[in-house]
């Protein structure tokens, strides 16, 4: 595993696919997702030049975090337990799993800072996924206003588990629809100018379709 090698070629990916799209390749951040992988293949994606780091579950995150301390930007990515919100929250940048009242509730309890917080739609409507879903969204980023220490700076979506590139590049579409949704909210609370999509297998669809955060594990640092 070339994670140096492997970051070249996601790059150039993305360039590609801004060509594509008629977008800047700034615009889109990797988070290299190490939720598999050691202390020491997390380093190197760091040698690299990645300064985003993705981990789901807390003890991944303390772990690395114990390491790395605040050199990366860390990202929580995964469903997030309410109950182990206080071993991640002074340790995270962005969350990007909030999906329920009771997550936000229990963030905004914890935090001692603002934390940069992502609402995750299930815009597949899956029942296996989780996510608010998209008729609920409105009323839920509304109700968000409640939390000071939660500011909502995007939406987050993983695609439907299926190798139909059309049906994952529709959801990734209804995704970036509903984020100017809320953006014409205006929302103060609510800037939602990032979208969080796209992992290994589909990230040149999500990069086409928007996305400024892709979250990528397998093909950039492996998967064990
Ligand atoms: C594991 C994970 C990823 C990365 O998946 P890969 O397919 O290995 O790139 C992205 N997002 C979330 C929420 C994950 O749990």
């Amino acid at each position: 595993m070339n994670v140096a090698q492997n970051l070249v070629t996601i790059q150039q990916q993305i360039s590609d696919s801004c060509k594509i799209s008629g977008r800047n390749p700034q615009d889109v951040k990797i988070i290299a997702v190490t939720k598999y992988v050691s202390i020491e293949t997390a380093e190197q994606a760091l040698n690299a030049g990645v300064i985003h780091i993705g981990e789901n579950r807390d003890e991944g995150l303390a772990e690395k975090w114990s390491y790395f301390s605040d050199k990366p930007v860390w990202h929580f990515i995964g469903s997030l337990q309410t109950r182990k919100v206080k071993n991640i929250i002074d340790k995270v940048d962005y969350i990007h799993s909030i999906d329920r009242l009771s997550l936000a509730e229990e963030i905004q309890k914890r935090a001692t800072r603002k934390i940069k917080c992502f609402i995750q739609v299930n815009v597949s409507e899956e029942e296996s996924k989780h996510g608010i879903s998209p008729n609920e969204l409105h009323s839920f980023i509304s109700k968000m206003e409640l939390f000071p220490l939660i500011e909502i700076v995007g939406l987050m979506t993983m695609a439907p588990f299926t190798d139909n590139r059309e049906l994952i590049r529709d959801c990734f579409k209804r995704l970036k629809i509903m984020q100017g949704e809320v953006q014409a909210l205006n929302l103060p609370f609510a800037p939602c100018h990032e979208l969080s999509m796209g992992m290994s297998n589909d990230y040149d669809i999500a990069v086409e379709e928007g996305a400024t955060f892709i979250r990528i594990g397998t093909s950039l640092v492996g998967n064990k």
